[in-house]
């Protein structure tokens, strides 16, 4: 058996990084006191007549104390631990009558000082996977020895600590869980509100960001616009080069619009071959800017099959008339004459 570090102290078990792993994944070392454990030791205490009662796990160098009665330390090192001794075998409880007398004790400080140990029993918290994490204990002061009825219930003790180490880490798994949950319902949310092809948002998504713009609009009294962007005789470029190509074309549209809007302005499609940008804090001359500048990257720029443009409606209002829907219309409206006009061109008006 390999022994720990400094030669002293009890060997190491043989599954020992594995038994930390278990210990760690726990993630209970240093966490504040609970009742649940703390009603266990004091139990323990009570039942085997004991002035000490602990809890302890067994960590790298240490011992640690999740609950302790009759006892100050909350950590000793693992070199004097008689626990770390205990949990070399899972299934046996650790009896020590008299420290004092044993070899492999009798000149450890914890006997020869404070707390001054003579009488130790100990049984193993053994995992259900078969790792010792440390022992539930009693100590006295004085040598003495255990009736088998005291024996029994130290160790249905140990089993009810096991249950709450179980119980938590359930719970662990169970908060793990729900961040996952969490995670792919944002995720979901995401896609549900995203456009496939172009990966700009799309219509239920310009709905849903429309509606809290208007809100901020009331309370705010700030301009805001709408552009509806419309590529022009789409039908035509599809029928000539290939539905595919003018998936292209449409991505390529969608990264022109992105590239010449401001941080703040919301880009969507709104469905086929039509695109909205929606344009908080911005009034007429504002939204007129930036639908120009859209349509001249457009129309500027290099195309591989034919010249590509598009026709925009802008429709802008004050704060006065917070209307959506006439916010909307209005910009369909300005689409539609901007069509009648030859296409490639932008008409606007106000709300
Ligand atoms: P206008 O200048 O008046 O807007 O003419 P248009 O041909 O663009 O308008 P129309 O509404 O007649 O045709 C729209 C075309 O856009 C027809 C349709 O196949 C195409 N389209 C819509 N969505 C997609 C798409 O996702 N991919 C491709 N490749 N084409 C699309
Ligand atoms: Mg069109
Ligand atoms: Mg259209």
């Amino acid at each position: 058996m390999r022994t720990s570090a400094n030669n002293k102290g009890a060997p190491l078990p043989p599954n020992e990084q594995e038994r930390l792993q278990a210990l760690r994944e726990l993630r209970i070392l240093d966490t504040e006191a609970e009742s649940a454990y703390d009603d266990i030791t004091l139990l323990a205490s009570y039942v085997c007549g004991t002035p000490i009662s602990v809890m302890s796990l067994v960590d790298e160098n240490r011992q640690w104390f999740k609950s302790k009665v009759g006892l100050n330390a909350s950590e000793t090192p693992r070199d004097q631990a008689f626990c770390a001794y205990a949990i070399l075998n899972p299934d046996e409880t650790l009896v020590i009558p008299d420290a004092s007398t044993d070899e492999r004790f009798r000149h450890n400080p914890l006997v020869t000082g404070d707390p001054n140990i003579r009488f130790y029993a100990g049984v193993p918290l053994r995992t259900e996977s078969g790792h010792a994490l440390g022992t539930l204990c009693v100590i006295d002061r004085v040598p003495r020895q255990l009736g088998d009825a005291e024996v029994l219930a130290l160790r249905a003790l140990g089993r009810q600590v096991i249950r709450q180490l179980e119980l938590r880490r359930a719970l662990d798994q169970l908060d793990k869980y729900r961040a996952e949950l969490e995670a792919l319902n944002r995720d979901l949310e995401r896609r549900s509100l995203t456009d496939a092809l172009t990966g700009l948002w799309n219509r239920a998504a310009f709905e849903r960001r429309l509606g809290e713009e208007i809100a901020r609009v009331r309370r705010s009294a700030e301009p805001i616009g709408l552009l509806f962007i419309d590529a022009d005789a789409f039908k035509e470029y599809n029928d000539t080069h290939g539905h595919p190509a003018g998936d292209d074309a449409l991505v390529r549209i969608s990264s022109l619009i992105r590239a010449n809007k401001r941080e703040n302005d919301f880009e969507c499609r709104y469905g086929g071959e039509e695109f909205a940008v929606l344009l908080p804090s911005t009034d007429k001359d504002g939204c007129v800017k930036t639908a120009e500048r859209i349509r001249k990257a457009i129309e500027s720029a290099e195309w591989p099959l034919r010249k590509v443009t598009v026709s925009i409606g802008v429709s802008s209002l004050d704060g006065k008339t917070a209307d959506g829907e006439r916010l909307v219309s209005v910009a369909d409206v300005c689409l539609y004459k901007a069509k009648h006009q030859g296409r490639n061109c932008v008409i606007a008006e106000s709300v």
